[in-house]
């Protein structure tokens, strides 16, 4: 059997308690460990950074924004329960990581997954298919649940001790707090907390979004801010406090139409420059809403827009209106 020296792995850490313990296993065989995290616009390295902190680990961080997006244009292995795409987002990270072990001359890459724990992307067929279609194959070792999948390369070529690895399945974490308590593994955050696209709501936004406006950056940023109407063929985002109506303010691009009440306290709203006199009324009526309005009187909305100042005189909108708009 071939045996380089130290044994190298590229090990994907998210910085969940998973891929800390994963990493850490093989570092008790004495591999040498590169961890890699990814960062995009939907989630961040922040944990990975602090995990590769405690294991004293080097750690890569690769930009994921333009891969994560082409992925949400076509999943070709469909979503979750929020929007996202988990198998194919899997699957891209361990391709990179594939092309990163030949560049960089790492014997293998290793994960923190566990057969069986998530039901969309850990399931035996999610991991072969990880696996496969990343191009990665037998070169990809899952530490954590070694035990019940087939032998890897590294495994059968000696570079590690199979029997050190370990036989975990299923959503039960218990097994791996213990394992953490006794490795002295502390401070890692909660299972799948990191990942906007896991947020039911945010995958709600984002899904009016891909269908009516597309996928571009600054309007994903957006997603974060206020509250969000589709309105006719527009959106309209009405701030939620102070800090959110300025930055709604400083961020309006050019020809964005800015709503706010004239003679209240109310928040501020923006709709794009292609909106219907219609559109414009409606989106006044949302923003009125949540100004100090008295009831049964209409509010004096300031509009700035293309065509210049003016003002509208308008009811706020029924609580069914808010519902049957809001995104
Ligand atoms: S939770 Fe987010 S980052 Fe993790 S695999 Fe799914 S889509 Fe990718």
């Amino acid at each position: 059997m071939d045996n380089p020296q130290p044994i190298r792995a590229l090990c994907l850490l998210s910085g969940g308690l998973d891929s800390r313990l994963a990493a850490r296993l093989l570092l008790e065989q004495g591999i040498e460990v590169q961890g890699v995290t990814f960062t995009s616009i939907f989630f961040g390295a922040r944990a990975g950074e602090r995990a590769a902190g405690q294991l004293d680990v080097p750690l890569l961080i690769e930009d994921f924004t333009p891969t994560i997006l082409a992925i949400l244009a076509h999943p070709r292995h469909g979503f979750g329960a929020g929007l996202n795409p988990c198998i194919d987002c899997h699957i891209a990270m361990v391709r990179r990581a594939g092309e990163l072990m030949r560049e960089h001359g790492f014997q293998f890459v290793s994960t923190g997954e566990v057969l069986n724990q998530r039901p969309m992307s850990q399931h035996r067929k999610a991991l072969q298919q990880v696996a496969s279609e990343s191009g990665v194959g037998d070169y990809l070792l899952r530490p954590l649940s070694a035990k019940l999948l087939p032998e890897t390369e590294p495994e059968k070529r000696s570079w590690v001790d199979r029997a050190r690895l370990l036989a975990f399945e299923g959503r039960n974490r218990k097994p791996q707090m213990a394992l953490a308590r006794e490795l002295g593994i502390t401070g890692y955050p909660q299972p799948a907390g990191g990942c906007l696209l896991t947020d039911p709501a945010y995958g709600q936004r984002l899904k009016d979004l891909k269908t009516h406006e597309g996928l571009d950056i600054i309007p994903i940023l957006r997603l974060r801010l206020g509250r969000h109407f589709r309105v006719g063929a527009v959106r309209v985002i009405v701030g939620r406090n102070q800090a959110e109506n300025e930055q709604l303010e400083k961020e309006r691009n050019a020809g964005e139409y800015l709503l706010k009440a004239k003679d209240v306290p109310g928040p501020s709203a923006i709709l794009p420059p292609g909106a219907t006199e219609d559109e414009l009324q409606q989106a006044a009526a949302l923003c009125a809403r949540y100004s100090d309005f008295l009831p049964g009187q209409p509010v004096v909305m300031e509009i700035q827009g293309p065509q210049g100042p003016r003002t509208l005189a308008i009811l706020p909108a029924t609580p069914d209106m808010i519902e049957s708009r809001r995104i």
